[in-house]
């Protein structure tokens, strides 16, 4: 396993890896740029084939988190964690309160957040051995009530209001009644992007590796249940993949038909070239970490101690960021991805990711 040498490096600043004998903790925690500020990202934790497999997506996820609050105009660098263990069955205390003192020992530079397989009571473990954390203790929402500090329901409100954006672009229409949505996982962000569309009258197609969480969408709001394998191919308008990276691929791209591509997983296209070939074949593509950065907004404005206001005005921003990167790729005839990079990047080289709003909170 080479680190400087990995085609996924990409000048990261640090890449750092932890061990507990005593815990049995083995995870590593990637810090990829902090020209903008802390790097800010979630920790995973995965029963990672390989320790490669692990460094590979630590590496893709931290480079990903950089582009991301760059883009989303936020005051923070890129990083991200990742545990190798079984998020079922390998937490303890002890693993939880060493992770936290990795956390610590950067002294700031790196700040976690919940991710797949961690959420609010691994951040309270962490929150006793350090104070570069988010997401361990309550918080008010916009309409007053009390939640946890889990960013999803705020990344599946950047994402509907994303996806809205698309079909206007894609379909040119502003009405979502009557819509067909496929969505591929229904978890935490899966299941809340399908209550908005629910909500907007758009019809929906559902399918998850967990029986459970498709009896519920089913149950709830009427979806029609498909197989996992199936999902690709339906005759719908929109495909939204919420569960894992890399499901656009040249196998799926075979089947896949439907115009918009707009959903919250992360690295969602396996290569860059299929940002290309997905253009060629008339897919609009909402670039992942456009459109599900409202998690990390969240998080940002938690971090400040912003309202949930602010909060709320910032990730529905996110429609107008997308309109940005469809018009350019329009104007251009590039790809939505590469126009994302080039935009993510442009900020960050100059420095300009603050919004005016942004600048006047932290004057
Ligand atoms: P989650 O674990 O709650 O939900 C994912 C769902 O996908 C689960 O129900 C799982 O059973 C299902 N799934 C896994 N493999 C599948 C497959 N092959 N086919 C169908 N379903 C499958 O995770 P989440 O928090 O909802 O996140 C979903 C995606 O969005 C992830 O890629 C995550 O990295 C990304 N994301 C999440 C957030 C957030 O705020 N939670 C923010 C940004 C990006």
């Amino acid at each position: 396993m080479s680190v400087f040498t990995h085609p996924d490096f990409d000048h990261h600043e640090q890449v750092v890896f932890c061990h507990d004998e005593a815990s049995g903790l083995r995870a590593i925690i990637a810090i990829h740029d902090t020209t903008l500020g802390p790097a800010l990202g979630g920790c995973r934790m995965f029963p990672y084939a390989s320790d490669d497999d692990a460094l590979c997506d630590v590496l893709r996820l931290s480079r990903g988190m950089t582009l991301k609050s760059s883009l989303a105009g936020l005051k923070l660098g890129g990083g991200k964690a990742v545990i190798i263990g079984d998020p079922h069955t390998g937490k303890s205390q002890a693993l939880l309160h060493a992770m936290g003192d990795f956390v610590d020992s950067l002294g700031g530079r790196y700040i976690t957040a919940a991710d797949s397989g961690t959420g609010e009571p691994e951040m309270q473990a962490f929150a006793q051995r350090t104070r570069h954390v988010i997401g361990a203790t309550p918080r008010t929402t916009v309409d007053g009530s009390i939640a946890s500090g889990d960013p999803s329901p705020s990344t599946a409100l950047g994402v509907f209001v994303g996806l809205r954006e698309a079909v206007r672009q894609r379909l040119g229409r502003d009405d979502l009644a009557g819509l067909k949505v496929a969505i591929q996982g229904v978890g935490h962000v899966g299941l809340g992007l399908a209550r908005h569309l629910k909500q907007a009258g758009a019809e929906l197609w559902v399918c998850d590796i967990f029986d459970a969480n498709v009896r519920q969408a089913m149950e709830e709001l009427g979806a029609n249940a498909v197989r996992p394998h199936d999902i690709y191919g339906l005759d719908v308008d929109v495909f939204a993949p919420c569960a894992m990276g890399g499901i656009l691929n040249a196998e799926t791209l075979q089947s896949l038909r439907a115009p918009v591509i707009a959903g919250a997983a992360n690295n969602q296209l396996a290569s860059p070239e299929i940002g290309v070939e997905l253009q060629r074949r008339n897919h609009l593509y909402a670039p992942d970490y456009a459109i599900n950065a409202g998690g990390i907004i969240d998080v940002y404005y938690q971090r400040i101690g912003g309202s949930a206001a602010q909060s709320d005005a910032h990730v529905r921003s996110i429609g107008d960021t997308l309109r940005e990167i469809f018009n350019r790729a329009t104007a251009s005839g590039e790809p939505t991805s590469i126009i994302a990079d080039h935009l993510a990047l442009e900020r960050l080289q100059t420095g300009d990711a603050l919004r005016p709003a942004e600048q006047r909170l932290h004057a």
